[in-house]
């Protein structure tokens, strides 16, 4: 549903040329014509409209979506909340994903000993990029293919399912064992990579860009529902705002207002929206109070020695006190 409000000196001429162009779309249209205004309702499957088309024509003066582009990430089209199944671990509704890891693998003995202390700690999901989008190209990039068999390893030894950021379509070669494919903050707009992955049966971990709206991030994961697989989950982050005291601001409103509009997973890395490790848990809790259904944080055995984001990783044993609390926060709003 759209509707399109008329300026009012336009001719019963022009009205009609526009129907009928807006009928040959295959579209319904209710005229209703006041004193003042003229205003034109679009009924029909009007997510293929360009309103910025019918907005630039002379005679509009306004047009408003009614119905939201995104149909299948909709919770309008979708009431209850949609529940993945992760490696035996369960995302969506009441279920709380914890996931960890380190924000690169590193070696195997460095992965695996995480991998080990995070699984005790309670942790669901190995995080862990072998692909790296890092910000210079001089900074360590990952082991890339390396980097993937080293996470199996780690899956092996622990049983844990395993998530890693795919930077572009010609790695997915190397995802076969993968469980969660990554889609980075940077990628969030790569729609061919979007395209590529909705013709893959497996959950997508899909991070809101630094400087992209809740409805931006809708609409990407859109994208990747559009092509069939409708297994994503959305990633709050943080987003880029003018303080400059942490890394990028968590937006933990994203939550809520990304809940009701969709009936996705949702989220919280609480690492990378404050990059700095002493805050990762007040924001971490908040995620949890405010409703989230998960978080994916950045955890190391080493911070000090980490090839990437050591200052924002929690020891594994940060993250077991941690693991406790969010309990406790999860009960007492029940
Ligand atoms: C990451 O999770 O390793 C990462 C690079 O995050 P983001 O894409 O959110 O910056
Ligand atoms: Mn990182």
């Amino acid at each position: 549903m759209m509707i399109v409000v008329l300026k009012k000196n336009s001719t019963t001429e022009q009205r009609a040329d526009l129907i009928e162009w807006i009928k040959s779309l295959g579209l319904d249209v209710h005229l209703s014509e006041g004193k003042f205004q003229t205003i034109l309702g679009l009924i029909g499957d009007t997510a293929s409209i360009d309103t910025e088309l019918i907005e630039g024509l002379a005679i509009v003066e306004k047009v408003t979506r009614i119905t939201e582009q995104f149909k299948k990430a909709n919770r309008k089209f979708h009431d209850d909340d949609s529940v993945f199944d992760v490696g035996g671990a369960k995302i969506g509704d009441g279920n709380f994903m914890l996931i960890a890891g380190p924000c690169s693998v590193e070696n195997e003995e460095q992965i695996c000993e995480i991998a080990e202390r995070v699984k005790k700690a309670g942790a669901h999901m190995l995080r862990g990029g072998a692909f790296k989008p890092r910000t210079s190209p001089y900074d360590f990039q990952g082991l890339h293919a390396d980097g993937i068999e080293l996470l199996l390893k780690a899956k092996k030894l622990t049983g844990l399912p395993i998530v890693t950021e795919l930077m572009d379509i010609s790695q997915l070669k190397y995802f076969d064992d993968v469980d969660v494919i990554q889609v980075g903050a940077r990628n969030m707009q790569n729609m061919e990579l979007l395209k590529a992955l909705g013709r893959e049966n497996k959950p997508v971990l899909l991070k809101r860009g630094l400087a992209n709206t809740v409805k931006e991030l809708l609409m990407s994961a859109e994208y990747i529902m559009a092509g069939g697989n409708e297994q994503v989950i959305l990633c709050e982050r943080g987003i880029r705002t003018f303080e400059t005291a942490t890394r990028n601001t968590l937006d933990i409103s994203a939550v809520p207002v990304l809940q009701e509009l969709s009936h996705l997973p949702v989220i919280i890395d609480p690492s990378h929206a404050c990059g700095i490790a002493r805050y990762v848990r007040p924001l971490t809790l908040a995620a949890a109070a405010a409703g989230a259904n998960g978080i994916i944080v950045e955890v190391h055995n080493e911070p000090a020695r980490a090839l990437c984001d050591g200052p924002q990783s929690l020891t594994p044993d940060e993250f077991g006190d941690l693991v406790q609390s969010i309990e406790k926060v999860r009960e007492a709003i029940l």
